[in-house]
């Protein structure tokens, strides 16, 4: 195979090299059981210790508010089937957004059949909730707010610290699914008054199948995972020592680099929407123009269907993303593309390209240089885009 160009770091990042190297001895000569007595495992209980204490620091926690767990999807799944559980006493109302990662919609749904009431709120064109919405959507029985960070697919960063203040007057617990954001963007969960965070491993360069779930100390949740009493009795099984090791080696990775990397990024991403958004005419771009993640760029391509798009990079060995959901059995558009308002046909024409800290501006030109060629190519073959040109020679 030759290069490959890969610009999907919203779906997964490679496994950083020093984050491998810290993880290995964990497989081989360290493999004991953290809960073992003997002192030649027990020191894996420092080890996760230190870990912890690690990831406490990038968000300005307390090392005991941080709980290990499978990775995104289950600490979503966590903090609101629990939360909900936990202060059903008080309410069954919860509030979330239409564009939310399917770990919480799905979530959120199951929690509707159990008899819960959620409200999923708009976004404006650019993917941002509105703080009026938010306010009017409060209830009396309102117990959680679940708002993600930023957004899998169009990067929209959301105003957090405003949302945070909002659930904070009204005593309503608030969640942040900060997936894409933790190691992309300063976070401080008291700055911001959050309650719960959602992290992954792998979208940080860390491996895949560690997460941790951020719990405030006196917020009221019950054990996720029942068995022994790993996570402070709160989710059961060994740790996974070496998702430990490398998640914590991750994000002190992430958080080190942070400044200069997504520097870079934001630099080449917006040198990539630029050259996209002059050299491909009938072109929209998703997502705020500024208040976006650092590496992420969503374009939609009038007349042309992503999927194609997608194989005709991929000859060119360009891993990108497409805003429709074809390829997981379904022929809708994204929900997301969707709330922002885009019509399905203009959904179906979408390309997501996420950067990590390895692409030049070498690569950009290459992507970009084949994008072109790509978009005209298909539209020579769209009886649309034909019937579009007709109409638009006579106007002329
Ligand atoms: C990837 C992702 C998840 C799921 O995380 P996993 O570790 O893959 O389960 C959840 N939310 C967002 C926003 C994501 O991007």
């Amino acid at each position: 195979m030759g290069k490959v160009i890969y610009l999907d770091n919203a779906a997964t990042t490679k496994t950083a090299p020093e984050v491998v190297e810290a993880m290995l001895p964990y497989f081989t000569e360290k493999f004991g059981n953290p809960s073992s007595v003997y002192s030649f495992a027990s020191g894996n209980k420092d080890e996760i210790t230190r870990q912890r204490e690690v990831i406490a620091d990038a968000l300005g926690a307390k090392s005991n508010e941080i709980y290990f767990t499978a990775g995104g999807s289950e600490s979503d799944n966590w903090a609101l089937k629990a939360a909900a559980e936990a202060y059903a006493g008080k309410g069954n109302h919860i509030i979330t957004t239409k564009i939310e990662h399917h770990a919480i919609l799905h979530t959120g749904e199951y929690l509707e059949s159990r008899g819960f009431e959620v409200t999923y709120l708009d976004v404006d064109e650019d993917g941002v909730v509105k703080l009026e919405d938010l306010k009017a959507a409060i209830r009396p029985t309102t117990i959680l707010i679940s708002v993600m960070f930023a957004n899998n697919e169009i990067g929209t960063i959301q105003p957090i610290k405003e949302i945070g203040e909002i659930a904070r007057e009204h005593g309503i617990l608030f969640h942040t699914d900060a997936v894409q954001a933790f190691g992309q963007v300063p976070i401080n969960v008291d700055e911001y008054h959050i309650d719960m965070l959602s992290a992954s491993g792998h979208k940080l360069n860390g491996p895949k199948g560690i997460g941790f779930l951020y719990i405030r100390k006196g917020v009221k949740i019950r054990s996720f995972v029942h068995g022994g009493a790993q996570e402070r009795k709160r989710r059961a099984g060994t740790e996974n020592v070496p998702g430990i090791v490398g998640l914590g080696t991750a994000t002190a990775r992430a958080i080190r680099t942070m400044e200069e990397r997504t520097a870079k990024e934001i630099q080449l991403r917006d040198y990539l929407i630029d050259r996209v958004m002059n050299e491909i005419p009938y072109t929209k771009l998703n997502g705020h123009r500024e208040k976006r993640l650092p590496n992420n760029a969503n374009f939609s391509f009038r007349f042309i269907e992503g999927e194609s798009m997608l194989i005709m990079l991929d000859m060119k060995g360009i891993c990108g993303s497409s805003g429709s959901a074809c390829t997981s059995g379904s022929l809708d558009p994204s929900h997301v593309l969707l709330a922002i308002g885009l019509p399905h046909e203009i959904a179906h024409g979408s390309l997501r390209l996420t950067l990590n800290e390895e692409i030049t501006k070498e690569d950009i030109d290459y992507v970009v240089d084949n994008l072109k060629k790509i978009v005209a190519d298909l539209r020579a073959m769209s009886p649309l885009y034909e019937d579009f040109e007709k109409k638009n020679r006579k106007l002329i």
